[in-house]
């Protein structure tokens, strides 16, 4: 006889994260996943054309030796204190299992990426969360005199898109030398202050960054975190508990390529910027709210109508923003900064439908 119960009880019951959806439309603005508007370098392409399939009979290199010595190049540092992953969700992942296990709880935001509590869940990790303050940023006192272990800071956070600055961020640091603090970079390069240059100071830190935005390269997967000897050698323990090869031979070898172009990646980091000016003054005057963004997206309210209802006619144009179902920021959209063409279009649109 099957027994339905007892075979369910095999699987672990658990809320996933849930990723922005992926629609396929020809005339789609995508606009709900922060990617970039623009293709990744020109190098890149070239990368990839160059790139000699046959090879991929051949197992990948274990820690991504060519892509980890090229990172560690360009910020200045050695490859010993770099580890390089399937996108920041992997490295973030190996984080939570290599350097949470001192029992006591970690903390976050309560408003933040929401990967972070699945994490944390997954892995049997207690975590506490700190509301934000009244204007959505993080109070910075709530880090430095509680007994945590270990703290998770997204900044800029998302998807509030505020961004803390470097100060704050130390002195979280400085007050937890004991406990490791993550700071999660992903977005950093549209406008935060990266606390890379606390690294020599301080061996609690891990800056954690990925090629997905402002590299253009959300398909390609790949992330690193930066952080002393030690804790990298922790991380590639764990790893190399998991997965041998998590990074294939194409992405090291055509990632490696993105490292090349700084005039590129500057470029299209400034156009994003530009944008998101226009973005900005744009739905202000349609009358939402906006939260001040150094991301590449904006976080925005509308006081006369609600976020789930603009979403919904907007994807009827098939323009694609995000959503959360979430309480505290349910009645806001994250909008992911364009090209100009395609921001023109979604302010037109948000008009007809706010009037
Ligand atoms: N951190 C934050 C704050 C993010 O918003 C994202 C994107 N979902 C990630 C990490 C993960 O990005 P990726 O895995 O593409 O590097």
């Amino acid at each position: 006889m099957y027994d339905t119960a007892a075979f369910e009880a095999n699987f672990r019951a658990i809320d996933p994260y849930v990723a922005g959806e992926q629609p396929d439309f020809p005339d789609m603005i995508k606009l709900n996943t922060n990617e970039s508007p623009y293709p990744p370098a020109p190098g890149v392409i070239e990368a990839a054309k160059a790139f000699d399939s046959k090879n991929l009979r051949l197992y990948p290199s274990t820690d991504a030796s060519k892509l980890r010595k090229a990172i560690a190049a360009y910020h200045g540092t050695d490859p010993s204190e770099v580890y390089v992953g399937v996108g920041s969700d992997d490295v973030l992942s190996i984080i939570f299992q290599s350097c949470f296990n001192s029992g006591i709880p970690i903390l976050f935001p309560e408003i933040t990426y929401s990967f972070y509590p699945v994490w944390a869940q997954l892995y049997g990790i207690k975590y506490r969360t700190i509301p934000l303050k009244d204007d959505y940023t993080i109070e910075k006192s709530d880090y430095t005199g509680t007994e945590n272990g270990g703290i998770v800071i997204a900044n800029p956070n998302a998807p509030t898109s505020i961004a803390m600055p470097l100060s704050d961020i130390e002195e979280i640091v400085d007050a937890n030398r004991d406990r490791i603090v993550v700071i999660d970079e992903a977005y950093v390069d549209f406008g935060g202050e990266s606390a890379l240059p606390l690294l020599g100071k301080y061996k609690n830190l891990i800056v954690v960054r990925t090629f997905s935005k402002s590299r253009s390269l959300a398909g390609l997967r790949i992330g690193y975190a930066i952080a002393s000897a030690r804790i990298i050698a922790a991380m590639e323990t764990v790893k190399d508990c998991i997965n041998s090869y998590p990074m294939n031979r194409t992405a090291i070898e055509i990632g490696t390529a993105s490292l090349a172009d700084e005039a590129y990646f500057r470029e299209k980091i400034d156009a994003i910027v530009n944008t998101r000016r226009v973005l900005n003054e744009g739905i202000v005057r349609l009358g939402f709210t906006v939260l001040p963004s150094s991301a590449n997206f904006v976080f925005a309210t509308h006081p006369g109508m609600k976020a789930a209802d603009i979403s919904a006619e907007l994807r009827k144009k098939h323009i694609f923003v995000r959503h959360f179902n979430k309480p505290l920021i349910d009645n806001f959209l994250r909008i992911t900064v364009g090209t100009d063409e395609q921001i023109a279009i979604l302010l037109k649109e948000l008009d007809k439908i706010i009037r």
